[in-house]
């Protein structure tokens, strides 16, 4: 190849290297630029709009929807532009509060059916224009078992799964023996002086947590019990039928097979402010009342509570505490129901 023709070659790979630089260049530019004017553009139409334009309701802010075990719900709503009534059935719109070009309004749900419900709620402004805002809600179908109806004992299902259900009618089989139970003592759990902290896994750090920031707040608190094999509730049983006969001793210790003590996630807390006793005075305790305060936030519930002894089939028991984790303790609180009505209904069991 000549010199001239090497040049030459140089040449023209130059300029193919410096077109492409700088188309490369120019897209940069305009994208950047066309990126930069859409900025512009939502930052005009985030400032309020004026009820004639052809702009449909924003929504400003909405609550999250929760689950519900009634038939209807409500949460808020803000909009930058007021709304025309709807008249739609199944939900209402009532404006609750008005302020700087910001309209707040109460959704009113009806007529919710069991499972998931999916509507869309037509926000439209008095121009016409629409924004149909998609919503999804659950509600829990809790069935009704607790009629008084007879019943019969089935086995628990999936009894390692951390939601199942152990009560007077689904019961653990006396071989069950939770396979990654682990003794709380050795993790720092405080145990009663004769009493024992065997837990699974999962429990022990939520359980530390939630006994050393009641112990933090100043308050005594230590683990009597936690699980119980099957030949041990046994004996439990059977120390309650010798004190109040064969009936009634179920009311105060489950069967064995019966009891969440078995499940190995559950356990019993006692305080030195009422002598370390269980009895109805422990609600007033400063541990009974902290517990009923804060135990959810640790995924803690209380799964006997006061006036559900029909639902529970025991007794009032403010000392026993068994770990859900903190999704279901939260949604069973927001709820108010018993932790039994809810592990049926999201098991979805039946009343057998
Ligand atoms: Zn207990």
């Amino acid at each position: 190849m000549r010199r001239d023709d090497i040049a030459t070659v140089l040449m023209i790979a130059m300029v193919w290297i410096l077109s492409l630089s700088i188309g490369y260049l120019y897209q940069t530019l305009v994208i950047s630029s066309r990126s930069t004017s859409a900025q512009t553009s939502d930052a005009v139409s985030a400032l309020p709009v004026q009820t004639g334009d052809n702009q449909p309701p924003r929504i400003l802010g909405i609550d999250e929807v929760q689950p519900v075990v009634s038939t209807s719900a409500s949460f808020k709503i803000a909009t930058d532009e007021e709304l025309s009534p709807a008249d739609s059935d199944g939900y209402s719109l009532e404006l609750i509060e008005e302020d700087s070009g910001q309209y707040t309004y109460l959704v009113k749900l009806d007529n919710l059916a069991p499972g998931q419900n999916r509507m869309a709620i037509s926000l439209s402004d008095y121009t016409g224009n629409v924004n149909q805002h998609q919503l999804s809600i659950d509600r829990l179908a809790v069935p009704e078992c607790w009629d008084g109806r007879p019943r019969t004992i089935a086995s628990a299902v999936f009894p390692h799964a951390i939601d199942t259900v152990v009560d007077k009618y689904y019961k653990l089989d006396s071989s069950y023996y939770p396979a990654d139970l682990v003794n709380g003592a050795y993790s720092g759990i405080p145990v009663y002086h004769g009493g024992s902290a065997y837990v699974r896994v999962p429990v022990v750090q939520p359980l530390k947590q939630m006994l050393s920031d009641a112990r933090a707040a100043g308050i005594s608190v230590y683990v009597s019990s936690g699980f119980r094999s099957y030949a041990a509730q046994g004996r439990a049983h059977n120390y309650w039928t010798g004190l109040v006969g064969g009936g009634a001793a179920n009311y105060f210790a489950a069967l064995p097979g019966h009891s969440e003590h078995h499940l190995g996630t559950t356990v019993d807390l006692l305080t030195s402010e009422n002598g370390y006793t269980i009895s109805e005075a422990y609600e007033n305790t400063r541990l009974g009342r902290w517990l009923q305060e804060n135990a959810h936030k640790y995924g803690f519930v209380m799964s006997y509570p006061k006036g559900k002894e029909a639902i529970t089939g025991y007794k009032y028991e403010p000392w026993h505490w068994r770990y859900l984790g903190i999704d279901h303790a939260s949604r069973i609180r927001e709820l108010g129901i018993t932790p039994t009505e809810y592990l049926y209904s999201i098991n979805k069991l039946a009343c057998n």
